[in-house]
C-alpha cells in the first residue's frame, strides 16, 4: 500500500499538472472516489497495529480535506479563466500578425546572379550532386593522377563516384546533349573536405558557359565586367590576372577593387587591395573533343564563381560558417 506521504505528493503533483476541469473531476475520483486511493487507505487503517491507527487515520483525514480543498479551488480558478476569456474576445479587433520570413542570403545573392546572367540571355541548367569521376574530372581534362585533383579535396563515394567538386560537369552533360549555341549558368550545391573560416564542406556555386562560332576572350571579358557591374558596381574596377585550369585555355581570375577599401588595402583585401570573385578562361579544345564538338568551328568561354565568396563580399560576412549555423540573430539582418 502507498504511504499517505507517496498519495499526497502524487496528487499534488498531478493536480499541477492538469489542464483542463475535466482533468481535475477524474482526478477527484482517482484519489476520492469510492475506490479512490485515499480512500482505500482509509478502508485499510483497521489493519494496522493498534499503535498506528490514530497517527494513520488522522493524517489520511487532514489530506482528505486538504485534496477536496485544492481540487474545488483549481476548478473555480479554470472557471474564472474562462469568463474572464470569454470576456474580453474583441471581433474588432485586428488579427495578430504572423511573422513573414526571409529568404536566406545564400538565395538571395543566388537568384540574383542567376537573374544578370539571365537578363544577359543565358538560360538555367542543373545536374546532379552525386557526379561520376568521368563527369567531375576527367571530361573535364583532368585525367587519374593528373596534379590539378590535388586542388580539390575529394569526397569519394566509390572509386568512380564522388560528390561533385565543382558545378563544372553540368557544362559537359549540357554540351553532349545540346549543339552550339549553348548559353547556360549552372547554380547548385559541391562539396569538397575542407573546413575552416573560409571554407565549409558543402558550398555553392554558379558555372557559365558560353559556345558558339567566332567566341572570344574579348567576349569573355565582356560579360563577365557586365556581370561584376550589376552584381557589385557600376563603377567598379577589375582586372583579369592570368591562371590556371585544366579545363580552360588560357585561364584568367577576376578581381575587383577591393569593397571595403577601395584599393588602399585592408584585412579583407589581405592588404592587396585587390578582391578574387571568379575563375575564367576559354574553354580548352580537349574538352569539346571528348563531347565531340568541331573544335575549327566552335569556340567558347567559362567562368565560375562562388556564391558564399560573393554574398560575403556584398554584406560585409567575414566568417562562411555563419551561412549553415541556422543562427536566427544572424540570419534576419539580410
Ligand atoms: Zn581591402
Amino acid at each position: 500500500m502507498d504511504s499517505i506521504g507517496e498519495i499526497e505528493a502524487r496528487a499534488l503533483q498531478e493536480l499541477s499538472a492538469a489542464s483542463s476541469k475535466e482533468e481535475i473531476k477524474e482526478l477527484g475520483v482517482i484519489y476520492l472516489g469510492r475506490k479512490g486511493k485515499l480512500t482505500q487507505f482509509l478502508r485499510n487503517i483497521s489493519s494496522l497495529p493498534p499503535e498506528e491507527k490514530p497517527e494513520a487515520g488522522k493524517k489520511a483525514n487532514i489530506l482528505k480535506k486538504r485534496l477536496e480543498k485544492e481540487f474545488k479551488a483549481a476548478v473555480e480558478r479554470m472557471e474564472a479563466e474562462e469568463i474572464q476569456y470569454a470576456d474580453h474576445i474583441d471581433v474588432s479587433l485586428p488579427g495578430r500578425p504572423v511573422p513573414i520570413g526571409t529568404l536566406h542570403p545564400l538565395t538571395q545573392i543566388l537568384r540574383e546572379i542567376c537573374s544578370i546572367f539571365q537578363k544577359l540571355g543565358f538560360d538555367i541548367a542543373e545536374g546532379p550532386e552525386v557526379e561520376s569521376d568521368y563527369y567531375n574530372f576527367e571530361a573535364l581534362n583532368i585525367p587519374k593522377n593528373h596534379p590539378a585533383r590535388d586542388m580539390q579535396d575529394t569526397f569519394y563515394i566509390s572509386e568512380n563516384i564522388v560528390l561533385r567538386t565543382h558545378t563544372s560537369p553540368i557544362q559537359i552533360r549540357i554540351m553532349e546533349k545540346r549543339t552550339p549555341p549553348v548559353r547556360i549558368v549552372a547554380p547548385g550545391k559541391v562539396y569538397r573536405c575542407d573546413s575552416d573560416i573560409t571554407h565549409t564542406p558543402m558550398f555553392h556555386q554558379v558555372e557559365g558557359l558560353l559556345v558558339d562560332k567566332k567566341i572570344t576572350f574579348g567576349d569573355l571579358k565582356g560579360i563577365l565586367t557586365a556581370f561584376v557591374q550589376q552584381m557589385f558596381d557600376e563603377q567598379i574596377s577589375l582586372r583579369f590576372r592570368p591562371s590556371f585550369f585544366p579545363f580552360t585555355e588560357p585561364s584568367a581570375e577576376v578581381d575587383i577593387l577591393c569593397v571595403m577599401c577601395r584599393g588602399k588595402g585592408c584585412r579583407i583585401c589581405s592588404q592587396t587591395g585587390w578582391l578574387e570573385v571568379l575563375g575564367s578562361g576559354m574553354v580548352h579544345p580537349a574538352v569539346f573533343e571528348n563531347v565531340g564538338y568541331d573544335t575549327s568551328k566552335y569556340t567558347g568561354f567559362a567562368f565560375g564563381m562562388g556564391v558564399e565568396r560573393i554574398t560575403m563580399l556584398k554584406f560585409g560576412i567575414d566568417d562562411i560558417r555563419k551561412f549553415f549555423e541556422n543562427d536566427y540573430r544572424f540570419l534576419r539582418q539580410f
